[in-house]
């Protein structure tokens, strides 16, 4: 059995999976193995060495991994032990956490997560209750100095007492940042809420101020793992440390020239600081590739090889050399949309491929607009990770906000969203008036409107205040008895949601229908797939646990295995994902690099490294491309050809063409197309002499062609195929 366990894999994958005890750091290039590595070791550790799956902690980037490897896991041993184990991003395994023990801090267990929009919301309502000027505070930028903040562990108090953040803030013009960090962390206390970063803070908080829930979990995780440990920040880092303390079993796993989130917080001195926390840790080198190409992989060597600050290793690889990159000029953004759906039609008729074989890549979101068209018009489907999200648009939030009234009357932001939506008659200046008593008296609105008789309010204002407040207590009469899906079918059907949007015929109205009837088909689905049995907790379908999950969802989570689609992202969500053909769009200068990260080397590096995490998500084929020109906010912009292309040694590239619909495939160079681009004077020709990229193994050797895993994703996500009978009652 154990001998199965770890077949297939190379000596130092080996040499890792059996090391048992104590501190292991596994530093590794991109495609080698490494989350395969923990997988697999999880399930030695389960299945040769009787581990108990409760004992074992796991840090993903998204769910979705994590879910994938609990299937791996599951398939490895044959039992369905994995779903005991504690799996997911630290963001969604601290919520868990913390509904246990966040009474412990003075937050309810059933706090709500405030996602950015309500967080700014909050900071907005602080800015005008300071008398601030609102176009200097903006609240996007005054978020991301609170979101720091956090992220380095930083208390409002200290904050407010640090002397070197004070004066920065002083410089920056906006000397009451920190009031403000003050006042929008007592209102998310008092809203019995939490926004992404305070899932780390506070757990971070509940173990420093309570050793005895520190050593419950320390007792509990005797393993702990985190996979792309390059991009874990410093309060992420403090708490495993924290958690690792009492066993010492901690095992990370990570690619420095992978790091691309310092924007974030995270930095490559999280590796290098690893090995001076602990004094004996083992480190093993993965540098074997199995995912692409000899050629991806010379190519991506070349690429990394520009960065001066890293960890020196060299990926190689057995596969052959497959095709050479092809590195096509377009004309514009459009005509870069046509190209690329153009290439996928002809590559899915000639190689067999599917839509789902192809990942578009960009740097920036707004790149998809000329993508998407052009794939339209070949009707080929597809789907964009980013952007606004199904859980972002305002029907769906509309709903969810009820939802979460239900289960937190505190949780101001979605108590106003949904107060006087549909028209009950709670008019702006009831409400204004309302809000105003809530602040002075520092208590949640929803208290101040329970008290409406008291507070003034008259005739047909407090009625319908009372008739709006004795609704919502008669859905929170249903929680304990009912799951989320019956309770959120009364809900769409008593607060007037449902049939609001089912009297809209306009399009648009159709189809906010659409949207909320698909939200009640994915709480039905929820209802009906088995929970997670956790220490106790078994089977909760209630609404409070399905308000979290979707809460923590991110877009990759949001994703149906099977289907069928190109799949559109920006280079930062393609992060340890493989796809076997990748086009690279936008490989032009301040776009990629942006024009905002080149002015030291640190920025530039991690542009280059974001580059090398692109290259290497493809498996077999690769294509870069750049425009001429290309409309950004709002204007033509012409653009040089990316410095990152002329690290790419003219061997492996196959330069075409394209413009105006018309393609030239231009064999070696650009051929008579008289244009004098610093690009082409260095692409001129064909640098000759091509005799593939260099390996270290025999190369005639095939690629390794393994099983291909069939992850069964278990989701909540909208379903077209499912509609649940009885939605239609609502009407
Ligand atoms: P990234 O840096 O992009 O996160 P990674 O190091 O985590 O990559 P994996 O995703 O674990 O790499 O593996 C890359 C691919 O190589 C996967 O398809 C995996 O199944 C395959 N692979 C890894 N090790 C082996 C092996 N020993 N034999 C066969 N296939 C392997
Ligand atoms: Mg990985």
């Amino acid at each position: 059995m154990q001998d199965d366990i770890i077949k297939g894999l190379n000596d130092q994958q080996r040499e890792a999976v059996l090391h048992k005890d104590g501190p292991l750091m596994i530093v590794a290039g991109a495609g080698s193995g490494k989350t395969k590595v923990l997988t697999t070791r999880i399930a030695y550790l389960m299945g040769h060495h009787h581990i108990d799956a409760f004992n074992i902690l796991a840090l993903t980037f998204t769910n979705k991994a994590a879910a994938e490897m609990k299937e791996r896991i599951n398939k490895i041993l044959g039992s369905g032990e994995a779903r005991n184990l504690y799996i997911g991003t630290f963001h969604s395994v601290f919520a868990k956490i913390l509904r246990a023990e966040a009474h412990h801090i003075g937050y309810p267990n059933s706090f709500t997560i405030y996602d950015t929009d309500d967080s700014r919301s909050v900071i907005k309502q602080v800015v005008k209750d300071l008398n601030l000027d609102d176009k200097l505070y903006k609240p996007n930028i005054v978020g991301s100095r609170i979101s720091s903040a956090k992220n380095g562990l930083i208390s409002p108090a200290e904050y407010l007492n640090d002397y070197h953040i004070m004066q920065e803030d002083a410089r920056q013009n906006r000397p009451m940042t920190g009031k403000i960090y003050e006042m929008y962390a007592a209102r998310c206390y008092k809203n019995g809420a939490m926004d992404f970063d305070d899932l780390l803070f506070k757990m971070h908080e509940v173990l420093v101020r309570f050793p005895q829930v520190l050593h419950k979990y320390q007792h509990k995780f005797k393993y702990v793992m985190v996979d792309e440990y390059q991009d874990t920040n410093a309060t992420q880092y403090a708490i495993i440390k924290l958690l690792a303390a009492a066993n010492e079993n901690i095992c990370v796993v990570g690619d420095d020239a992978q790091s691309i989130y310092s924007f974030r917080g995270a930095t490559i001195e999280n590796i290098l600081q690893f090995q001076k926390d602990y004094d004996n840790v083992k480190v093993v080198k993965l540098e074997r590739n199995y995912r692409s190409s000899g050629t991806i992989i010379s190519v991506a060597n070349e690429i990394i090889n520009n960065n001066k600050g890293q960890i020196p290793k060299e990926l190689w690889t057995e596969a052959p050399v497959g095709e050479k990159i092809k590195l096509v000029r377009v004309l514009s953004d459009n005509d870069e949309g046509h190209y690329v759906a153009d290439a996928i039609k002809e590559q899915k008729l000639r190689n067999h491929y599917s839509n789902k074989d192809f990942a578009i890549l960009y740097r920036t979101n707004a790149q998809s607009r000329a993508y998407e068209e052009s794939l339209r018009r070949l009707s080929i489907a597809y789907k964009i990770y980013g952007g606004l999200s199904f859980y972002q648009r305002k029907e769906v939030k509309d709903f969810i906000a009820y939802l979460r009234v239900v289960i937190n009357p505190n949780d101001d932001e979605a108590l106003k969203r949904i107060v006087n939506y549909p028209v009950r008659g709670i008019g702006k200046t009831t409400l204004e008036k309302a809000a105003t008593i809530a602040n002075q008296r520092d208590m949640p609105l929803y208290n101040v409107l329970k008290a409406a008789a008291s507070l003034g309010l008259k005739g047909a204002t407090l009625e319908s205040v009372q008739q709006f407040i004795q609704m919502i207590e008669y859905f929170q009469s249903m929680l304990a008895k009912s799951n989320a899906y019956d309770v959120a079918f009364q809900v769409g059907k008593h607060s007037g949601l449902v049939k609001e949007l089912f009297n809209d015929k306009t399009q648009e109205g159709v189809a906010r229908y659409e949207n909320v009837q698909e939200l009640l088909n994915s709480i039905k689905e929820f209802t009906e797939t088995p929970a997670n049995i956790e220490d106790g907790e078994v089977g909760d379908r209630g609404l409070a646990t399905y308000i979290q999950d979707i809460a923590l969802l991110t877009d990759a989570d949001n994703d149906k295995e099977d289907a069928d689609v190109v799949k559109l992202m920006t280079v930062h969500a393609s992060k340890g994902l493989e796809f076997p053909c990748v086009f690279i769009g936008g490989m032009e200068e301040t776009l990629f690099p942006s024009g905002m990260s080149i002015n030291t080397r640190e920025e530039l590096e991690e542009e280059r490294r974001l580059f090398y995490v692109a290259v290497t998500r493809a498996k077999e084929k690769l294509w870069l491309s750049y425009a001429q020109s290309r409309y950004r906010f709002g204007q033509l912009t012409a653009n040089d050809a990316s410095r990152f292309l002329m690290e790419i040694p003219s061997i492996y590239l196959d330069k075409t063409m394209s413009g105006g619909g018309a393609r030239n495939h231009m064999g070696g160079g650009f051929g008579s197309s008289a244009s004098t681009s610093a690009f082409e004077r260095l692409h001129g020709g064909r640098g000759g002499g091509f005799d593939g990229p260099v390996r270290k193994k025999e190369p005639e050797k095939p690629a390794y062609i393994g099983p291909k895993p069939t992850p069964k994703v278990v989701e909540h996500q909208p379903s077209a195929n499912f509609v649940p009978s009885d939605t239609s009652k609502l009407q």
